[in-house]
């Protein structure tokens, strides 16, 4: 038998394959694998962390709408040195609920800190699983920590399971919460104040958000306006006093991305490359704009959820793709016509436009100024900016 294909999972990956060892992506029978389009059916995979540490094997039994599934072989669990008490599996949370006699059970999972407006749903059931769930603007670390002060405090510490989750993704949730136990979900708050000691570990953890990081990312065709834009966007913004790292994609592939190409993988690649460097810049409340095609919906969905959902920004640049062409600030359009460029997005590559773009920007008949200022007034709506 040929040697197993070696994979390195990467932190949503690995989050999928601890949710499907534990049961919690029941009654899934096989564990799913995407972003892998060169698996078949046969293949045999070494599953690593993202250390290198083997984790499991996996046989590849059918391919699905780009993703490989099939049965896994356990190695050894992903390892956790944080809150390992905190991890229960769900049959173990079902056991307890069942010896608790709770009929009515409510869940909620919290990517944030818990309010006040998140505790009644809980108390009103007759036990409760509280999910924190790993990832978003806020360490998990104080949100823990906030879980257990407000367990332990405000609601029936006998009532209440402490878990941590892995990366939750949207689609996944209720399944998720259902098998550890859950009848009822309840929604995280949207506002409401946080209980005295809940506010001081968000003061020191979750600044305000003037002081926040977050990530504009500009998507649109070659020549819709993106780099210009954004060098408008970051002058003003250092003009207000304010650090900017600018991630342009030309630039990009000069170094970060240098030697990747346009094919679909280079492409996905180079944009998760951005949206990673992207996500530890935000991580550490920096300001980071990004102004690459990113032609590709799935991998935009990427960059989003690795800076996380309220520190990221979608502009679409949806300048239509004939003033673009007759723009060609780079004459690449024109190459590519000529047919001495292939793969060039817009004329025999697709553009995907964002159906979840926070902001669209129409540059025909308006200037980089007013672009920008429009950019400025919703991240002046969002408190990033005065
Ligand atoms: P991209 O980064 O999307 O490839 P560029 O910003 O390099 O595009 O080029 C856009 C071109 O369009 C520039 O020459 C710019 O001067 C011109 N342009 C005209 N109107 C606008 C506008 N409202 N916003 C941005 N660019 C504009």
């Amino acid at each position: 038998m040929p040697d197993p294909i070696d994979i390195q999972l990467d932190l949503e990956a690995l989050a999928g394959l601890e949710l499907f060892l534990s049961g919690a992506l029941a009654p899934d029978p096989h564990f799913r694998l995407e972003g892998h389009p060169a698996l078949e059916p046969g293949a045999r995979v070494l599953l690593r962390d993202p250390n290198n540490v083997r984790l499991a094997e996996f046989t590849v039994e059918r391919v699905d709408g780009g993703a490989a599934l099939g049965p896994v072989a356990l190695i050894e669990p992903p390892r956790h040195a944080d809150f390992a008490a905190f991890r229960p599996a769900p049959a173990a949370v079902r056991e307890r609920l069942v010896a608790m006699g709770a009929v009515r059970v409510a869940a909620l999972a919290a990517s944030g800190f818990l309010t006040v407006d998140d505790e009644a749903p809980l108390r009103d059931a007759d036990a409760a699983v509280l999910h924190i769930v790993e990832g978003g603007p806020v360490d998990h670390f104080p949100r823990v920590r906030a879980a257990q002060i407000v367990a332990e405090r405000y609601l029936d510490p006998a009532r209440v399971i402490l878990n941590v989750l892995p990366p939750l993704r949207t689609a996944w949730r209720d399944r998720v919460l259902r098998n550890y136990g859950a009848t009822c979900i309840a929604e995280p708050a949207e506002t409401g104040a946080y209980r005295p000691e809940v506010a001081a570990l968000a003061a020191s953890f979750l600044p305000p958000p003037s002081e926040r990081g977050f990530c504009v990312w500009f998507t649109g065709l070659p020549s819709s306006g993106k780099s210009t834009i954004a060098d408008r966007l970051a002058l003003e913004l250092r003009e207000a006093g304010r650090r900017v790292t600018m991630l342009d994609g030309d630039v990009v592939r000069m170094h970060l991305s240098k030697g990747l190409g346009f094919s679909r993988e280079d492409r996905d690649t180079n944009i998760r490359r951005i949206g990673w460097v992207a996500s530890e810049i935000v991580r550490h409340h920096g300001i980071v704009i990004t102004a690459a095609v990113s032609p590709y919906a799935a991998s935009r969905d990427d960059a989003r959820r690795m800076v996380g959902d309220a520190g990221f920004v979608l502009v679409y640049v949806s300048t239509p793709a004939e003033i673009c062409e007759q723009r060609d600030v780079k004459g690449f359009y024109a190459r590519a016509r000529a047919g001495q460029l292939t793969g060039f997005t817009g004329v025999d590559d697709p553009y995907e436009p964002p159906p979840n773009a926070d902001l669209v920007i129409e540059t025909a008949g308006t200037t980089p100024e007013s672009a920008a200022a429009a950019v400025w007034r919703l991240l002046r709506n969002r408190g990033y900016v005065s």
